[in-house]
């Protein structure tokens, strides 16, 4: 895919600050590993048409197949929905360590989530942030139900709603539930770069992509979003 085309939301001084956190914790990514963003979006493309194809890696999930103690040195972070069709290592062909996740119902963006990706960029050092919405989303479709009837459902599930509405409600009318699901994973990743200081003078310096996407649960493939 060729990245020039790709609105990547650039962006770090803060992090400086952030990444001194892990001095002396072994926690942060070495210099000398950390990939530019265009690199960590092509092993995801790649991982995940080894996903499709059905050609996956054999790991050891076991955690005596992982290197405790060690630390971690994740390349990405992917913001993706609880449905449990989605799972990110799966999706994507990796292995323990590979990728930073976060999860929530509409892989929408809440203050916990965004302090989760400030760290990290700027203290684990992935290079990529990744929200990725899927096909037959049902906290979607609960905003689409909700916009329409101006009923919100109730507590706590209201929250849900109200993160993904904004995008919702900016679509023309006859737009698909397929649109509102690519919408959705657009606002939210714009919603990363407009809401953290820190993550937007990352992606500035081009030390950071964020991109979004949105993974068809029946083809196992992610569309990636212009
Ligand atoms: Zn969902």
């Amino acid at each position: 895919m060729d990245l020039n085309r790709r609105s990547f939301l650039i962006g770090g001084a803060s992090a400086a600050a952030l990444a001194a956190v892990s001095v002396g914790t072994g926690t942060a990514a070495s210099a000398n590993t950390k990939v530019s963003p265009a690199v960590a979006l092509r092993r995801l493309e790649r991982g995940n048409t080894r996903s499709a194809n059905g050609r996956t890696v054999q790991r050891n999930y076991s955690p005596l197949g992982s290197t405790p103690g060690k630390g971690q040195e994740p390349f990405a972070a992917i913001v993706t929905c609880s449905d449990s069709r989605t799972v990110p290592d799966a999706m994507f062909d990796m292995a323990p360590g590979n990728l930073f996740v976060v999860r929530n119902a509409g892989n929408s963006i809440e203050s916990v989530g965004l302090g989760s990706l400030e760290f990290a960029a700027a203290v684990l050092g992935v290079s990529l942030i990744a929200v990725i919405g899927h096909t037959e989303c049902g906290a979607v479709i609960a905003t689409e139900d909700s916009v329409k009837t101006g009923e919100l459902p109730p507590p706590s599930i209201d929250s849900v709603v109200e993160a993904i509405a904004p995008a919702v409600e900016a679509l023309p009318a006859g737009a698909t539930t397929n649109d509102a699901i690519a919408a959705n994973a657009r606002f939210q990743a714009q919603q990363i770069q407009n809401s953290s200081s820190t993550l937007a003078e990352m992606t500035a310096a081009g030390t950071l992509g964020i991109v979004s996407g949105v993974f068809g649960v029946a083809s196992g493939r992610v569309t990636w979003l212009p």
